[in-house]
């Protein structure tokens, strides 16, 4: 049986910087905020996939508005004299056209630029946008999803789950702070979700998501694993996955959202 229909896709996107501002800003639980953002510069926002990411412009003082680079052909050009932002990668976790609303879902357990910002958003404060650059599609056709992430992978897995069909059976395994961090997921397919703790689920010498990834029996049929967050824990699960499980390298997207100790990370396990 052919599987070209189960073939992952790389598409760019030409690359658009913008300033925003925010509408309004709702808790989703003690350690995440959902910050809608608006403004003209909005229309025509594109984010074909649930992995893509943007990047995040933080003014350089609250209630501020950021220099918003503008495009040139050699990269991004900021305005001379003027701090360039902080930048930092978030998901675009809903785009609505019809109301021309933006919502990025902010976890909010550290200290940071963007956290830092986000923990005290408030409705018309300005932040600048550029890209999604690209989108990495994997189909929802597959018969299994493994999807497998901690907090900052919450609004990637929560957009993925409401795109899989009825008859996809998804597994979801999140690793958060606090077991008050458990939020509602909503989704059409057949779901099996873990939450998880370090505390909880942690074995000698092996983080929690990877014991749990350890205790899972995968279905039978066509799959693809997801999974993001941090460069140790997600480079550990990888490696199991491929190396000990056999999964082909084609069938797994492995990121790294960030990293203990250091700043601004991001990386593919390829
Ligand atoms: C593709 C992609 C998509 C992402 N999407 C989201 C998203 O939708 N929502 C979201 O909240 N995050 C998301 N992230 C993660 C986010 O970019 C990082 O957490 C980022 O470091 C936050 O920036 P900051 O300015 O707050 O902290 P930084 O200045 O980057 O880091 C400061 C310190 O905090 C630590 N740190 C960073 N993140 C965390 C964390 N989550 N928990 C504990 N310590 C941390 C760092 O190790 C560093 O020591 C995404 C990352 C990538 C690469």
């Amino acid at each position: 049986m052919t599987t070209d229909f189960l073939k992952v896709e790389k598409v760019q996107h030409p690359i658009k910087t913008r300033l925003l501002e925010v509408k309004r800003v709702i808790e989703l639980s003690p350690s995440m905020r959902r910050i809608t953002f608006t403004g003209d510069d909005l229309a025509g926002f594109l984010s074909a996939s649930f992995d893509d990411h943007l990047k995040f412009m933080v003014p350089d003082e609250f209630g501020g508005k950021p220099n918003i680079p503008m495009v040139g052909p050699k990269g991004l050009i900021f305005e001379e004299g003027r701090p360039k932002p902080a930048m930092r990668d978030y998901t675009p976790r809903r785009y609505d056209s019809a109301t021309n609303e933006l919502d990025i879902d902010f976890v909010l357990h550290h200290e940071g630029p963007a956290t830092d910002w986000a923990s005290q958003a408030e409705a018309g404060q300005f932040v600048g946008i550029a890209g999604p650059r690209g989108s990495f599609l994997i189909p929802t056709a597959f018969d299994w999803h493994l999807l497998i992430g901690d907090e900052t992978a919450i609004p990637a897995i929560s957009r993925r789950l409401e795109e899989l069909p009825k008859a996809a059976k998804a597994i979801v395994v999140i690793k958060t702070a606090t077991t008050d961090a458990k939020m509602e997921l909503a989704s059409r397919c057949v779901l099996d979700v873990k939450w998880i703790t370090e505390a909880g689920h942690a074995s000698a010498g092996m983080g929690a998501l990877e014991t749990t990834v350890r205790n899972i029996s995968l279905p039978q049929g066509e799959g693809y694993v997801w999974a993001a967050g941090e460069y140790n824990d997600i480079k550990a699960v990888r490696l199991y996955l491929t190396a000990e499980l056999g999964i082909d390298k084609s069938r797994i997207r492995a990121a790294s959202y960030w990293r203990k100790s250091a700043p601004a990370t991001h990386e593919h396990f390829e």
